[in-house]
Parts: C-alpha cells; structure tokens; sequence
C-alpha cells in the first residue's frame, strides 16, 4: 500500500529584500498544489488590529517568538489555506507535482532558533521538507528595499530600483497592466514603513545573528538548497526546477 501523502513544508529564507515573497507568490502560481503562505503579510495583517505588534514591526526587530508560532499555526488551518489559496492568481497552465500532497510555502519561517524547534514538533503530516536560501549581497537588497512599493488601489506590488553589476541583473519591476490606467499610476504607491535605511540596517543585523544560525541547521540535515538569484524573476525556470527536482526525488509511487 502507498504511503499516504504529506504535506511538504518548503522554508524561503533569506535577508529582507532578497526577494523571497515575490519568487514565493510566483512558485505558487505555478502549481496548483502548492499554497503560499507570506508569514511577514499575516503578522502586517494582525498589526492593523495591534498597536504593540505594529511597533516591533516598525523598528526592524524580530517579533516575539510566540507570537509568530501562534500566527504561523492559526494560517495552517485547513479553512484558513484554502481562503489564502482562493486568493492566489493561478496560470492557466500551472502544473501538479505528481506526489500527491497538498504543499506549502512558507515565507518568513522559522527564523530563528526557537522557532525552528517549534517546526520538529509538528505533526508528522506536516513536514519541513526543505528551506531554500535567496543567497543576495547586501548593497543589492537594500537598493531593492529602499525601491520597494505597493499600489494602496490595486494592491500591486513593483520595485523602482534595477541593479545591474557582477554579474546581477535585476531591472525595476512595473506594472505590466492594470495598475498604470486603473491607478493613476504611481501616485497611489506606498513604501513599508520598515523600508528606511536605519531599520533596514537594524533587519540585516537580525538576519545575521537569528537566521544565520537557522540556516545551518537545515544545511545540517542536508535539507537546505542555495539559490543565486542574479536575474531576478528572470530565474523563475531554474528555481522551478529546484522544486521539480526535489518533488521527483521524493514523488511517492
Ligand atoms: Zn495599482
């Protein structure tokens, strides 16, 4: 008898602005058994209703531990993923990795230690299967930050700023349709309030003494993959791939 299919777990981690949220929400178009879960967009949501939970937001700190847990596992409900997955946009042509399973992926978890250990205490049917590190230098995701912003009509995301050195070539990203009529264009585009120059610096120096350290333990239990995003959405293909790869290796038959 077959085993009976899990569902995977795929972390993106990697520094603010790497990119992570946006290759995220393309994967997920991509397959129809994959649900993207932006844990940064639910804890932004709660803040809307939690005046002390805005204002760690706001500084670049880390929330608290707890909190993230009990947000992370409230999204994973059953009824809450398939409300988050009616609100994806599918391509017509979009692809079923061929294991069976219902999958998820997570942006923004674990991100730090504590976190982590509360992932191997999940039920076994919900596996932490594999994180993926957007490995980005840091001049290249503050550009990016600092270009970042969100259509407050249409709730478009863009990015201003294009990078183009060593080898990186990530031009802005606009709007291709609908936003530039509809909107008015860029009158309407808003920046986080986390995207300053002082708590970026303040993200990037959590990132490395929180995150860092969750990397190893996955890289330890040889389930992390490295991805060199130097085209930028233009890699879409190749980080496909990754995830084509590691569902062929594991597809139950
Ligand atoms: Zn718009």
């Amino acid at each position: 008898m077959a085993a009976q299919a899990k569902t995977t777990l795929i972390s993106l981690v990697g520094k603010p602005g790497s990119g992570k949220g946006t290759y995220g929400a393309l994967l997920a178009s991509r397959y129809r058994n994959l649900t993207f879960l932006s844990v940064g967009d639910v804890l932004r949501d709660s803040a809307k209703r939690n005046e002390t939970l805005r204002r760690v937001l706001t500084s670049g700190k880390l929330v608290d531990d707890t909190i993230v847990n009990e947000a992370v596992i409230e999204s994973l409900q059953e009824e809450n993923l398939q409300q988050l997955k009616a609100q994806h946009s599918i391509d017509s042509d979009a692809k079923v990795f061929n294991d069976g399973g219902e999958h998820i992926i997570l942006d923004g978890f674990p991100r730090t230690d504590a976190q982590t250990k509360l992932l191997s205490k999940w039920p076994s049917s919900l596996e932490p299967a594999l994180a993926i590190y957007f490995d980005v230098p840091d001049d290249i995701v503050i550009t990016k930050l600092l270009g970042r912003r969100k259509c407050t009509i249409c709730g478009g995301n863009f990015n201003i700023n294009g990078v183009e050195q060593d080898g990186w070539d990530m031009p802005p990203l606009l709007p291709k349709n609908g936003c530039k009529e509809k909107c008015d264009w860029d009158i309407h585009w808003e920046k986080r309030d986390d995207d300053t120059a002082d708590i970026i610096k303040e993200r990037m120096q959590v990132f490395r003494q929180e995150t860092e350290p969750v990397l190893e333990s996955w890289s330890d239990s040889n389930r992390l993959v490295t991805f060199v995003p130097y085209k930028g959405v233009k890699e879409m293909d190749r980080l496909a791939g990754v995830l084509e790869n590691y569902f062929h290796k594991h597809s139950l038959t």
